[in-house]
């Protein structure tokens, strides 16, 4: 066994929401052998393919139209309410597995569409098509305007009220951004508000994961290439930690890497497993 110290990030791993999304597939399974999720449930083939194994199948919104009589989980990022619509025509039994904090933002979303839809503009800042921004822009009988950085902010009207939300897992700095640059812009007879809906789960390791980058000789960053949140936390930890190396699964782990390495840590995004990473922590000290 090599001689070396491997630290796994006690603040990575999967979110709340994550984990309670696979512990209801994994339930359901238990009982049914089969569940079908509209999408995977988490970015992480290596994830996606141990549940696939014990029954979970992963379609997409073509093959939840052809289906019927049937179990469909949604997963934490949630859905619009045309596919809560679309399953009780056709007899699906869902399971929602949608994340509370996703969930409140919807709820938020479709009230506020509710009370001015007339007189203000919903502005959503996060990434165009992803699931979860589906979902939101779906409370909105799909008006919501959705904004990936200020470079889009020319979508907007700036004689017209505007009330902005964020995607749950967008960073803090870009929401700042994009607040600034709306007050900079906003006519003075109008109103603009704003709603800090960032989860803290994401947003609060980006300082936990740069302390832990710098306790580390060498870090290795695990995580599927699909995760935006993984993309995000790695480029932190590289900037703090020029040795981070970012890895796909366990066994692309190069020991070539560790030679004369003393201290190595293991970190990951929201959708990474812990059991994947100490599956990496002992291809570590086997190598
Ligand atoms: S990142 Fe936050 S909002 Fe998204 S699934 Fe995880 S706990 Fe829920």
């Amino acid at each position: 066994m090599r001689d070396i110290l491997v630290e796994i990030d006690e603040g990575s791993g999967c979110c709340f929401g994550v984990v309670n999304a696979t512990e209801k597939a994994e339930k359901t399974l238990e009982k049914e052998g089969i569940l079908f999720s509209l999408g995977d449930i988490v970015h992480n083939s290596e994830e996606v393919s141990r549940l696939s194994n014990k029954g979970l199948k992963s379609i997409d919104n073509e093959q939840f139209e052809q289906l019927a009589n049937t179990k469909v989980l949604i997963r934490a990022h949630g859905e619009p309410p045309s596919t809560y619509q679309k399953a009780k025509e056709r007899g699906i039994q869902l399971v929602d597995a949608t994340c509370p904090v996703v969930l409140k933002l919807q709820k938020r979303i479709a009230e506020a569409y509710m009370n001015c839809k007339n007189n203000t503009q919903i502005v959503i800042y996060g990434k165009i098509g992803h699931a979860e921004v589906v979902g939101l822009v779906g409370q909105t009988a799909g008006e919501a305007i959705v904004i990936e950085n200020c470079l889009q902010l020319d979508k907007l009207d700036f004689t017209k009220n505007i009330l902005l939300f964020s995607q749950t897992t967008q960073s803090i700095d870009g929401f700042k951004e994009i607040v600034a640059a709306i007050k900079g812009k906003i006519a003075n007879d109008v109103n603009f508000d704003y709603k800090d809906t960032i989860c803290r789960q994401v947003a609060n390791r980006t300082p936990r994961i740069k302390a832990f980058a710098l306790n580390h000789e060498v870090v290795f960053f695990l995580s599927d290439k699909k995760s935006s949140n993984g993309k995000v936390l790695y480029e932190e930890c590289k900037k703090i930690n020029p040795r981070t190396y970012f890895l796909n699964n366990p066994e692309e782990f190069d020991k070539t890497v560790l030679e004369g390495v003393h201290s190595v840590g293991i970190s990951g995004a929201t959708s990474t497993p812990k059991w994947q990473m100490e599956k990496l922590k002992q291809l570590i000290l086997l190598s």
